[in-house]
């Protein structure tokens, strides 16, 4: 039998084991040890976020992110529908209400203009997912976040080296425009940790507490660098930090950035190439659209096919070649838990892409023999459908 292809596989750049065991032998090994502080320099400097801090997930740091601005049993959280249960679950534990947003019509991304018509008195954040780590525009939803007086936390779980172009032509890194940021190092994503997530905070005003919150509420972040002589405890936290073995592989992660992201738009670029010149695609899928305004991280490649049959279909073909391909978010408003909360306003593309995008085998080490089993195989059904 031919081998699987998988629709993911976590790809090692070699240190991985050598820093984990360097930071087991240097006797510390739990959190803010030696490559955290690695880690954090690497955002601060290299990357040029303001406050950087490792989290034990993204999940953990949108959790972070819901207790610094505030949320409050009552208060309402702008959230697109079709995104990971993380991203509403950090503000459904401290009793907001989410308010959910469709995709646009033409990408899953939220459709930022039809933010403004559900903001009201009891507002008070919008979160903007990146999917696929193609920017949202946030040109627009940083300027409807400052008219209304509210706070924009990114969702960047997929966006690491991604970036937007504002209107007056200036760049920024994903992560490093809203008030805080979420990104998430789990082995689905570019840069991996297994688990692990980073909080960036970009409004200085939450600094300190954004250390305190996760270090249980104490100040003994301050203490580790003297600025107090005792640490006690100061305000309402959780254990939000990882152990220095996690940020010690994701060191030898980020330290391989660029040519992890080489190897990923290499392939992303030959699958759509490859589509773009296959006879009858265009009438049964559609490709993905990077806006000029955005920047394309190689996170992932997806189709949207025309309809729900044709999806499960393709996806059974792909399977009797042993490929496997995954659908992804099953819109949150549709969902068991929030189904009978939700406002009632109907969210029809975010049905669309639940029930028509395919994600295709995507990983650095994915050959070209096998991307070209999976092209061959989608350009075969596309032959077979006419
Ligand atoms: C992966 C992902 C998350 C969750 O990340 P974890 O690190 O697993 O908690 C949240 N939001 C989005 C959009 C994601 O893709």
């Amino acid at each position: 039998m031919e081998k699987l292809i998988p629709f993911n596989k976590p790809h090692f750049t070699g240190n991985e084991t050598v820093y984990i065991k360097n930071a087991v032998e240097s006797g510390k090994i739990s959190g803010d040890g030696i490559y955290t502080k690695k880690c954090h320099e690497f955002f601060e400097s290299l990357m040029e976020f303001n406050k950087s801090l490792l989290t034990t997930s993204c999940t953990d740091a949108l959790e972070m992110a819901a207790i610094l601005i505030g949320i409050e049993p009552g208060d309402e959280v702008i959230i697109p529908s079709y995104t990971f249960v993380s991203t509403a679950n950090a503000f459904i534990l401290r009793g907001a209400i989410i308010r959910f947003i469709d995709s646009r019509e033409d990408q899953p991304g939220m459709d930022e203009r039809s933010i403004e018509s559900l903001i009201n008195e009891k507002t008070k954040a919008i979160v903007p997912v990146h999917y696929a780590g193609v920017a949202c525009d946030m040109d627009l939803i940083m300027d409807i976040a400052e008219r209304h007086d509210l706070y924009v936390i990114e969702d960047a779980a997929q966006a690491i080296d991604s970036f937007f172009t504002y209107r007056n032509g200036k760049k920024a890194r994903l992560g490093s425009i809203g008030h805080l940021a979420a990104f998430s190092f789990h082995e689905t994503k570019n840069i991996i940790s297994g688990e692990g997530g980073l909080l960036v905070v970009n409004d200085q005003k939450f600094a300190t507490r954004a250390e305190i919150i996760r270090e249980k509420g104490t100040n003994r972040s301050a203490f580790f660098r003297g600025e107090v002589d005792k640490y006690g405890w100061v305000d309402k936290g959780s254990s939000f930090l990882p152990s220095d073995i996690i940020a010690a592989f994701l060191y030898a992660q980020l330290e391989n950035l660029e040519s992890i992201q080489n190897k990923r738009l290499e392939i992303w670029n030959r699958y759509d190439h490859s589509f773009h010149h296959m006879k009858g695609f265009e009438s049964i899928f559609s490709k993905p659209i990077i806006p000029n305004y955005a920047t394309n991280n190689g996170h992932m490649y997806y189709l949207i096919c025309r309809c729900k049959s044709i999806r499960k279909r393709l996806l059974t073909h792909l399977k009797r070649r042993n490929i496997l391909a995954v659908f992804h978010y099953l819109s949150l408003h549709n969902s068991k838990f929030y189904r009978a909360k939700h406002d009632g306003r109907e969210l029809p593309n975010a049905d669309k892409f639940s029930d028509c995008l395919v994600r295709l085998p995507f990983y650095p080490d994915l050959t070209r023999e096998q991307q070209n089993k999976v092209i061959d195989a989608i350009g075969d059904f596309v032959n077979e459908f006419h």
